[in-house]
């Protein structure tokens, strides 16, 4: 079965007019979940990453299982004000207003070499938002990996702008 087969397409969700892509049903899967990690590692299997960041909250299941099988170490960026040590913020952009994501500021040390993790990009907005608090505390962002990406919603070209590669599994229209 293809990984886009595994993942479920509720229409009207969260409001009408919006096609929601689920990912549970990949992450219920064995095996096309097993795939969607192969696939995300394998450009870095035997080069050292020294973490994998992941947003709130997918990023946190598919970025703990890639850090694993990279035996990097796991950062969780988060929404303003769940990090209970000291945190570095920055303000990101949603599809209406503005919000801000947290990262604890000794996550990550000058120069290491770190991937973004998410499920799915669309605007762009949110792995922006991360990618700026992982370059202001240093890292190097070596890329941002996707199961998913929206082509049509550009956020793909905006990553690529900030000078970090893109990967994505799947695109859908
Ligand atoms: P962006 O900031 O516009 O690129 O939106 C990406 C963020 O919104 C990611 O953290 C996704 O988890 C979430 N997101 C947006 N649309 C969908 C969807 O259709 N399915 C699952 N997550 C989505």
């Amino acid at each position: 079965m293809s990984l886009a087969a595994a993942i479920r397409t509720i229409p009207d969700y969260p409001k009408k007019g919006i096609l929601f892509r689920d990912i549970t049903t990949l992450l219920g899967d064995a095996k096309a979940f097993r795939r969607a990690v192969d696939e995300l590692v394998q450009p870095w299997s035997g080069s050292k990453m020294d973490k994998v960041a992941g947003m709130e909250a997918r990023g946190f299941i598919l970025g703990g299982a890639v850090a694993h099988q990279l035996s990097a170490g796991f950062v969780p960026i988060r929404k303003k004000g769940k990090l209970p040590y000291k945190t570095v913020a920055v303000a990101y952009e949603l599809e209406y207003g503005v919000d801000e994501m947290e990262m604890h500021e000794d996550a990550v040390t000058k120069g290491e070499r770190v991937i973004l993790v998410d499920d799915l990009i669309a605007t762009g907005g949110t792995a922006q938002g991360a990618i700026r608090l992982l370059q202001k505390q240093g890292a190097e962002v070596v890329a941002a990996c996707f199961v998913i990406d929206l082509p049509d919603l550009g956020g793909a070209r905006k990553i690529e702008a900030m000078g970090v590669p893109v990967r994505s599994l799947i695109a859908f229209d």
